[in-house]
C-alpha cells in the first residue's frame, strides 16, 4: 500500500493527517465500512500499562528514533465486498479514512464494490 490518509483528527493515532498506528483493522457493519482501530484521544486512560501496550502493539512512535511514517500501517480488512480486499488484506494503492460520524465511525472512502 502506498499511503494512508486520515481525516479523523480526534483519533489518538492521527498525526497531522497520517495514521501513526502499526496496524489498523477495517470492518463493516450496517452497510458501511469503518476503521475499527479508531480511539478517541479523550478516551485514552493514561497509565503505565496502557502506554506499554500502546507503544508496542499500535504506535509507530519510538522514544529514541521518533516517528516512522515512511511505511504506512498494514491494513487488515474484513470487508469482503471491496474490490481491494485480497485475503483480508487491503491491496489499494492509497487509502483514505474519513472523519468520525455517529460517535466513532470513520468510513473507508477507498471502498469500491467488486
Ligand atoms: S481513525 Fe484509523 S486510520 Fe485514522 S488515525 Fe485512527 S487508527 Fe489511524
Ligand atoms: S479499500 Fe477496501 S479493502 Fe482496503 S481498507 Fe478500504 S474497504 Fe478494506
Amino acid at each position: 500500500m502506498a499511503s494512508l490518509f486520515c481525516q479523523a483528527a480526534t483519533c489518538m493515532h492521527n498525526k497531522a493527517g497520517s495514521c501513526g498506528a502499526n496496524n489498523i483493522q477495517v470492518s463493516n457493519a450496517q452497510s458501511e465500512t469503518f476503521c475499527d482501530t479508531y480511539t478517541a484521544s479523550d478516551s485514552f486512560v493514561a497509565s503505565e500499562d496502557n502506554y506499554v501496550q500502546y507503544t508496542t502493539l499500535v504506535s509507530r512512535t519510538d522514544s529514541e528514533f521518533g516517528e516512522d511514517f515512511e511505511n504506512p500501517p498494514r491494513i487488515t480488512c474484513n470487508v469482503g465486498a471491496c474490490m481491494h480486499n485480497q485475503s483480508f488484506r487491503c491491496s489499494a494503492g492509497d487509502v483514505q479514512i474519513g472523519q468520525p460520524h455517529h460517535g466513532m465511525k470513520c468510513n473507508c472512502k477507498t471502498y469500491r464494490t467488486k
